[in-house]
């Protein structure tokens, strides 16, 4: 199939100017927000067939989150789109200075499966409030959610403005990139996938955004309050069922403590999705057999303290917590991306530093202390796209941290306000008066290099 034609329409529709007036972006992103609304208990069930995702989960991991994006654009565009004044240099006056924020183009923007709604949709937002049209791809491997999405496009957008392509990535997306320019790539997924397209848009010379994956790791030192690092390391790593990218991969916990933290991790894994989570509600399924394939293969990895079972008809693997895991097992080479959850202890610092190194600027790191001077050497030790203290993954939901990777885990952020500068170009302008021209600056400049150096420099 070509999507020439298609593509060719939507450069037309955003060089008529069409979706620059603020009026009409604000208008557009209200109509998304409401048939979100109106589709919420469709969009609850595609989310249960596809990932087996509970109503809440869904609102405040998918739903809930373009919503809150959907708002923020909506009360804040205005100030977003004015010019910003900055100061003159001493060379330009009587100039005067700003930069004006101007929509990209038509920018592509492709998604995964694990947070399907949100991870398409989200980008959506900053990328219309920033005035551009877009074409979404969604993932193949959630069916249900990508076909509603896509009736939703549908109903809400023209297709000049707003398109959605199914199928398969492979043969998408290169048949998108190979025949048009576009004029952003914005990308979610794995980054084995991301060095793929990233060359693709390489030939375009179109510009990218990557949202990468990778080993996020997790620090329990000796004076953590070990109770609550159970709970909310619990939450962020089972959630989704371990399909989250900034969930915590492995564990790296003090000596000292290790074995309270494994007991009080086990107690709140019970409290939280019972005796027998295959009959919980809320908890997740691994998305297909392929991935339940892989991450059965890493049971053998190391020791099951708890969980283990899994059902292959079902895709379901409980909540697994593993020991004695060589550093060498592919467990600890790949990022895990599932339910299992490894725990490796130190002696020192430097121990768990040099783990750490061997999979260097992960997506997120966790450090869970009471110590302030322990949280600063982490922090400062640790390169890593994002980072909580005494928490994992909520740093996701603040839309005033800039949201994104660094290395490996890929470049570019977004969120809130990020998301609107990721989506625009920023113009540098000049105003120069013609009433006053002084002679200073033409030709011939000899006997001027006094001033000139007084001028500039
Ligand atoms: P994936 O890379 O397999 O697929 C992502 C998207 O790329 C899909 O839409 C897919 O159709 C498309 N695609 C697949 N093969 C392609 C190809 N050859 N050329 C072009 N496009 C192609 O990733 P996934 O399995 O859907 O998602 C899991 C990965 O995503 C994990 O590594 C996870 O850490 C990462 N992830 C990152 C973030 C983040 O915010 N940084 C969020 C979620 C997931």
């Amino acid at each position: 199939m070509s999507y020439l034609p298609t593509l060719t329409k939507m450069r037309d529709y955003f060089s008529s100017g069409a979706t620059r007036p603020i009026e009409f972006r604000k208008q557009q992103i209200r109509l998304l927000k409401d048939c979100l609304l109106e589709h919420e208990q469709a969009i609850n069930e595609a989310l249960y067939q596809d990932l087996h995702k509970s109503p809440e989960e869904v609102w405040v991991s998918e739903t809930g989150l373009v919503l809150a994006e959907c708002k923020l654009a909506l009360k804040k565009l205005d100030q977003w789109t004015r010019p910003e004044r900055v100061r003159t240099n001493l060379a330009n006056i009587p100039s005067s200075s700003h930069i004006m924020p101007e929509p990209l183009g038509v920018v592509l923007i492709v998604a995964p499966w694990n947070y399907p709604l949100e991870l398409l949709l989200g980008p959506l937002v900053g990328a219309l409030a920033a005035g551009n049209c877009v074409v979404l791809k969604p993932s193949e491997f959630t069916p249900a959610t990508a076909a509603l999405m896509k009736k939703i496009i549908e109903r809400v957008f023209d297709e000049r403005y707003v398109w959605l392509i199914e199928g398969d990535g492979a043969s998408v997306v290169p048949s998108l990139m190979g025949s048009f320019r576009f004029d952003h790539l914005f990308y979610t997924g794995s980054t084995a996938v991301g060095k793929i397209v990233y060359r693709m848009a390489a030939e375009q010379l179109t510009p990218v955004t990557l949202e990468l994956g990778g080993k996020s790791p997790c620090v329990i030192e000796s004076d953590a309050n070990i109770e609550v690092a159970a709970k909310r390391i619990a939450l962020a790593k089972w959630n989704n069922a371990g399909q989250t990218c900034i969930a915590p991969d492995y564990i790296l916990v003090h000596q000292s403590v290790r074995e309270r933290f494994i007991e009080a991790l086990q107690r709140v894994i019970e409290m939280f999705y019972t005796n027998n989570p295959a009959r919980c509600d809320h908890y997740g399924r691994i998305i297909n057999t392929r991935q339940f394939d892989r991450l059965v293969s890493y049971l053998s990895s190391g020791n099951i303290v708890c969980g283990g079972q899994h059902d292959r008809d079902h895709c379901y693997i409980s909540p697994t917590v593993l020991t004695d895991v060589s550093l060498d097992a592919p467990i600890m080479q790949e990022e895990i991306f599932g339910p299992l959850l490894p725990i490796l202890s130190y002696q020192h610092f430097e121990e768990a530093k040099a783990i750490i190194d061997r999979h260097a600027n992960p997506l997120s790191f966790y450090v869970y202390t009471e110590s302030r001077q322990k949280e600063k050497k982490w922090l400062e030790q640790v390169p890593a796209g994002g980072a909580c203290v005494n928490n994992s993954v909520f740093h996701f939901l603040n839309h005033r941290l800039p949201f994104g990777g660094r290395g490996n885990s890929g470049f570019g952020m977004y969120h809130g306000k990020h998301s609107f500068n990721t989506f625009s170009h920023f113009k540098s302008v000049l105003r120069t008066p013609s009433w006053i021209d002084p002679a200073i600056k033409y030709p011939p400049f000899k006997g001027k290099l006094g001033l000139l150096k007084k001028l500039i420099g």
